[in-house]
């Protein structure tokens, strides 16, 4: 049996970079991942790069251009005439952004001296993993001081939307159409359904988005939300909120999808569904009968504020546990882990993971919402700056959205920065940043912005907050 200082189980991003960090800290470790890519060969990188951040953003950047063709171009006296989109093309493309990258992961794990093992891992006592290989490869015991868990998640299905893979069909699906659906129905208005909801209008789509509470976006700040459905809304994203969906059936043309909204029930024909209702913890055949992994209320495997499990020597990060479901929040906890492990301080600050969303104008914010800080009954101030006053945003025209920045009302310590506009995504970094080093706006406002540049919106929104942006 080998014997490894570390066993990862799951290759996504949160396992692999802990196996990486284990590597550079001199841990002997190994990586236990499942995912299998088209070509039936291991594809490390989990949900994050087959599935999820990597070719969704690869299709948001391809649509973007398409769009931009014929909405943002002729006014730079730029016209294409016979522009044409070529699907199996741009499919093609992400799919190469993919490869690229799943070798990439592999060739960062074996720099790091990390054995990877392709098949399905499964916690047993006293920290075995057994590696059960794809097909009739047979099963393999290894030996682990300590287990990381980052198994990840899988998405929602609901009784009422059956996914087909063919006319109903769940995120990856909806990544790979082979060609643009006349019109598209999409079950939930979360980060998923808008970004993938976005690919498919640019590309001619008639997009419909289902969505059954009444608030649009309700983890972000209201305001951002009412200007985010404002502007999609626009685009042309028909975004129908109090609409529980009750039911869908899939026929050789399309779907027939009912729903009930205020006014009762509703019927619609799409060509496709996507069903995007979110995800759970993916947690199928992962611990063996006679260990007892706690779970939490919604199905998560428990942890502590250093992500230890209810079992000894086992951690478990990533989206199998509690808080965002994010790439960057399960990579955090994956690094923090992998230092726990070797003896180190363990810093995980929760508080300022940065959420991001790839519409365009994007979404991006960080810490608290106004309507947070008002029913905690904080005394805040607040600076805006809209996008329109800054000189570069005109010249790439792109003047729609604002930057919001939230501070203390005595201390001045910023709360929460908000985000609504071109490169939110970028920009998001430099509120994280300061909020880690626990600045005030009187510190962002004092710091100096390369001009012309959209991070001059962060700056004036800090300035503010004191009542003194320069160009409002
Ligand atoms: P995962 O990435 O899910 O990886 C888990 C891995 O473990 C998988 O490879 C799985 O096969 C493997 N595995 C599970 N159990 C076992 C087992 N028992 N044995 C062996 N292998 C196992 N997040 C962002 O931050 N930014 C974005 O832009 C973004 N866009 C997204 C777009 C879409 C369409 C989707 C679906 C998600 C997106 N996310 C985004 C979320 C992001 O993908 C997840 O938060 C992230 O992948 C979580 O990482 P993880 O390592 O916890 O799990
Ligand atoms: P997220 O968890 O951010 O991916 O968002 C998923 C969204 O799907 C949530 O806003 C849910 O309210 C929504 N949702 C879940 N079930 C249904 C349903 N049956 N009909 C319409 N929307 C739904």
């Amino acid at each position: 049996m080998k014997r490894y200082d570390v066993v990862v189980i799951g290759g996504g991003p949160g396992g692999y970079v802990a196996a990486i960090r284990c590597g550079q800290l001199g841990l002997a470790t190994a990586l236990v991942d499942e995912w299998l890519g088209a070509d039936g060969k291991p594809a490390l990188g989990g949900t994050c790069l087959n599935v999820g951040c990597i070719p969704s953003k690869a299709l948001l950047d391809s649509s973007h251009h398409y769009h931009n063709l014929a909405h943002l171009l002729p006014a730079h006296g730029i016209t294409v005439e016979g522009a044409s989109m070529d699907v199996a093309a741009m499919l093609a493309r992400k799919d190469k952004v993919v490869q690229t990258m799943n070798r990439g992961v592999a060739a960062l794990l074996k720099k790091n001296k990390v054995n990877a093992y392709s098949g399905h891992g499964r916690l047993e006592t006293d920290n075995r993993v057994s590696v059960a290989r794809h097909g009739n490869g047979g099963e393999e015991t290894l030996a682990a001081k300590n287990v990381v868990i980052a198994s990840g998640s899988v998405p929602v299905s609901i009784p009422v939307a059956p996914v087909d893979g063919d006319r109903i069909v769940d995120n990856a699906g909806a990544l790979a159409f082979q060609k643009v659906p006349a019109r598209l129905g999409i079950i939930g208005a979360g980060v998923i359904g808008l970004e993938l909801g976005s690919v498919w209008k640019r590309l001619g789509s008639e997009v419909i988005i289902l969505e059954a509470l009444d608030d649009f976006l309700a983890a972000a700040d209201r305001q951002i939300a009412g200007d985010a459905l404002k502007s999609l809304t626009k685009q042309g994203l028909d975004i129908r909120l109090g609409a529980r969906v009750t039911g869908a059936k899939a026929g050789k043309k399309g779907v027939a999808v009912k729903y009930e909204d205020k006014a009762g029930p509703k019927a619609l024909e799409v060509d496709r569904l996507v069903v995007a209702v979110g995800r759970r913890a993916y947690t199928e055949g992962l611990v063996g009968a006679d260990v007892a992994l706690a779970m939490d209320n919604g199905g998560r495997i428990q942890v502590d504020d250093v992500c230890r499990t209810s079992v000894d020597g086992v951690y478990a990060i990533g989206d199998a546990v509690k808080g965002p479901m994010l790439a960057h929040k399960a990579s955090e906890e994956g690094v923090a882990v992998a230092e726990h492990i070797a003896g180190g301080a363990v810093h995980i600050d929760h508080r300022i993971v940065p959420w991001v969303i790839y519409t365009h104008p994007e979404i991006a914010w960080v810490g608290e919402t106004e309507q947070q800080l008002k029913e905690a009954g904080s005394d805040y101030r607040a600076g805006s700056f809209p996008y329109r006053a800054l000189g570069r945003a005109h010249g790439a025209g792109d003047v729609e959205g604002f930057v919001k920045v939230l501070a203390d009302a005595k201390s001045d310590e910023i709360l929460g920065v908000h985000i609504f506009g071109a490169q939110a995504s970028e920009l998001i970094a430099e509120a994280v940043t300061a909020m880690a080093f626990r600045s005030s706006s009187e510190d962002l406002a004092r710091t100096i912005h390369a001009h012309p540049t959209l991070s001059e919106a962060v700056h004036e929104a800090a300035l503010a907050v004191d009542g003194r942006a320069l160009h409002i």
